[in-house]
């Protein structure tokens, strides 16, 4: 699980286009989770495929 900064709330890592900070965490009812985005985060122009 990572804390997606967009959302703000907790999503399952392996999405496709999401970015988990390595250096940032987030803690969420005491529980740390990486810090990071989800592809709702991302510019719509990027591409998906793949
Ligand atoms: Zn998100």
């Amino acid at each position: 699980m990572y804390y997606c900064l967009f959302c703000k709330t907790t999503h399952p890592k392996g999405a496709a286009g999401e970015i988990v900070f390595k250096t940032g965490f987030h803690f969420v009812q005491s529980v740390r989770y990486s810090a990071g985005l989800c592809k709702a985060a991302l510019p719509t122009n990027a591409n998906m495929a793949g």
